[in-house]
């Protein structure tokens, strides 16, 4: 069984709060510029984590005196819902991006570097990477090996944390794409993995402290009928998300050309 006692998810009205509290001055240096941006959200982030721990020790706020009629209280919910899914959009998008200026920076990922270097390099560059994101989503990895095996990657979840692996084959191609894109898709479930553990295991409690328990719902069902037939597999809101996720990479980060 996978224990995510850990995981947070962070508001993201705190985070975006956060973040207006720092100036950002972009210098002629795109380097230095990203490097700026990634360390902001890292620390916006683990200001936000500190806040929602607070929200999240404070008891249940009641209005006293006020009886709700069951149409309130449906609308109310429904507000609810919409701004924890909004929520949770835009502070994916931020982790997103930080993700991606996180392997950017790794000389390897690019595809110069990958092409002059070796195998290992390969290998030690996209544990790196997984590293990198294990730290920006707040998702406890196990390990990243590298195996032949019947598919191109793999995420199970242990007591450790996710244990991905990817096919050893990925480390001979002459570009890096399919590997970054396949390391993306097996985090994404890492993630959608720790979401749907995370927001069970606040249970009643879930609405009020920000989750998106529409998305966690539809997340587990889904991991609950996986099916071998390649339609339904296909279809698998799992797979349709972690697919979204792999090809934003490889879009961001290869087939999009950024100002130097
Ligand atoms: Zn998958």
């Amino acid at each position: 069984m996978y224990e995510s006692g850990e995981h947070r998810e962070l508001g993201a009205s705190t985070l975006l709060e956060s973040l207006g509290k720092v100036r950002f001055e972009p210098s002629g240096d795109v380097s230095d510029w990203r490097t700026m941006i990634l360390g902001t959200l890292l620390e916006a982030g683990k200001e936000a984590a500190r806040a929602w721990s607070e929200r999240a020790a404070r008891p249940a706020e009641t209005p006293q005196g006020t009886e709700r009629t069951a149409e309130e209280l449906h609308e109310l919910r429904e507000r609810v819902l919409e701004r924890n899914a909004q929520e949770r959009l835009s502070v994916e998008q931020y982790k997103a991006e930080a993700t991606w200026q996180a392997f950017e920076r790794i000389p390897t990922l690019q595809p110069e570097g990958w092409a002059h270097a070796t195998r290992e390099q390969r290998a030690e560059a996209l544990v790196h990477a997984a590293g990198d994101a294990e730290r920006v989503w707040s998702v406890p990895l196990g390990g990243v090996t590298f195996e032949r095996m019947p598919a191109q990657g793999l995420c199970e979840h242990t007591s450790e944390g996710a244990v991905i692996t990817l096919h050893s084959s990925l480390l001979e191609l002459d570009h890096p794409k399919e590997a970054v894109k396949t390391l993306v898709h097996e985090f994404e479930h890492a993630y959608q993995w720790a979401y749907v553990e995370g927001a069970r295991q606040a249970g009643q409690d879930a609405l009020r402290q920000g989750w998106d328990v529409t998305t966690a719902a539809t997340w587990a069902r889904a991991d609950a009928e996986y099916s071998d037939r390649w339609h339904r597999y296909a279809n698998n809101a799992l797979e349709h998300g972690a697919n979204l996720r792999a090809a934003a990479a490889v879009e961001r980060l290869y087939l999009r050309s950024v100002p130097s």
